[in-house]
């Protein structure tokens, strides 16, 4: 089966550093092993949009050299427009998509609707977080029968549907860079998938389409390390095969701490604007949590396309050095 690899932008602002390492390491490990690498607009979140993103998202990373073939682009005309046959490829535009694939779920077993109120959960979690518990879904709308949700349902009451956990089940999954992951179930909630707005959250979108778009290999940052335990449990529950997982560890400030604006730059516009090259830019970017197997530093993106391998992604957070991005970007 040939790779197949997404960078998964959310459209909520200005392009960080970090995202635009995940999407060169996806590009890289396409290149490699002569896949295919597509870029898919996350917005789901529609209280997070800004304006201008996806064009500003997409210009970065044609700046920058990373060039997908698959997926949201730009036309001669700086139009967002979409190339491919698993598309639409921008998530506001697939909610038919996510509804029959809830309706599964629902069917199943392994969904349920929730008609809980915010004013009574923000009181659960409360008393959880007094009682020192991470605070979760009681499950009160768990138990609820098909009439008792219908009846809800007429009367106009508004609902979210979630995610139906067993209780000690354990998840096991393996991460190219983290190794075996276990979990079990008693330490999830049970994840709101579709909102009452109509539209998935991000877990559900994700899964439905990572599966829809014959993805083999999933690459993000570690942040979204705790929620794949619940991806994986979803996968089960249709019966689908999951992807392989790869969470790249966060890009850290001098100060060991995640790399973030407070602390200077970094969003891609900032050091073009800057002028570094993006040449210079890239090459300094892919060294950050990965490593070559000599000691090279200096690389065009042809030879980081032979380099490039994901057993070298390193465990531990990259340091984001301006000095070292200096001393790479002169040589462009
Ligand atoms: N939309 C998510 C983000 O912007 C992508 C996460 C993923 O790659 O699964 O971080």
């Amino acid at each position: 089966m040939s790779v197949k690899v997404r960078f998964a932008p959310s459209p909520t602002g200005f392009v960080h550093i970090g995202s635009l390492r995940t999407a060169l390491y996806n590009y890289l490990f396409a290149k490699k092993m002569g896949g295919t690498y597509l870029l898919r607009v996350e917005d789901t979140d529609q209280s997070r949009l800004v304006e201008g993103a996806i064009e500003g998202m997409l210009k970065a990373m044609d700046w920058a050299g990373v060039n997908h073939t698959e997926g949201v682009v730009l036309d001669e005309n700086g139009k967002i427009t979409e190339v491919g046959e698993n598309g639409p490829y921008i998530q506001s535009k697939r909610l038919d998509i996510y509804k029959e694939y809830i309706k599964e779920l629902l069917d199943n077993g392994h969904a349920y609707y929730c008609f809980c109120s915010k004013e009574r959960l923000d009181k659960v979690r409360e008393v959880q977080k007094s009682e020192g518990k991470i605070p979760k879904y009681d499950g009160i709308c768990r138990g609820l029968s098909k009439e008792e949700v219908e009846a809800k349902i007429a009367a106009g009451e508004k609902y979210v549907i979630r995610l139906k956990l067993p209780a000690n089940k354990e998840i096991k999954f393996n991460d190219i860079v983290r190794g075996l992951v276990t979990i079990n179930t008693d330490d999830l909630d049970d994840q709101v998938l579709m909102k009452s707005d109509g539209f998935p959250t991000y877990h559900f979108a994700v899964i439905v389409d990572d599966h829809l778009m014959g993805i083999t290999h999933v690459i993000r940052g570690e942040e979204w390390l705790p929620s794949t335990p619940k991806h994986v449990y979803m996968y089960e529950a249709f019966g689908w095969e999951a992807p392989t997982f790869v969470h790249l560890p966060n890009i850290l400030n001098a100060e060991r701490k995640k790399l973030s604006k407070r602390h200077g730059d970094v969003a891609v516009e900032d050091f073009r604007k800057k002028g570094y090259s993006p040449e210079g830019l890239v090459n300094y970017v892919s060294l950050v949590g990965w490593s070559p197997e000599d000691n090279k530093e200096i690389f065009n993106m042809k030879e980081l396309e032979e380099a490039f391998s994901l057993e070298r992604v390193s465990k531990s957070g990259g340091v984001f050095d301006t000095d070292k991005l200096n001393w790479v970007n002169a040589h462009y």
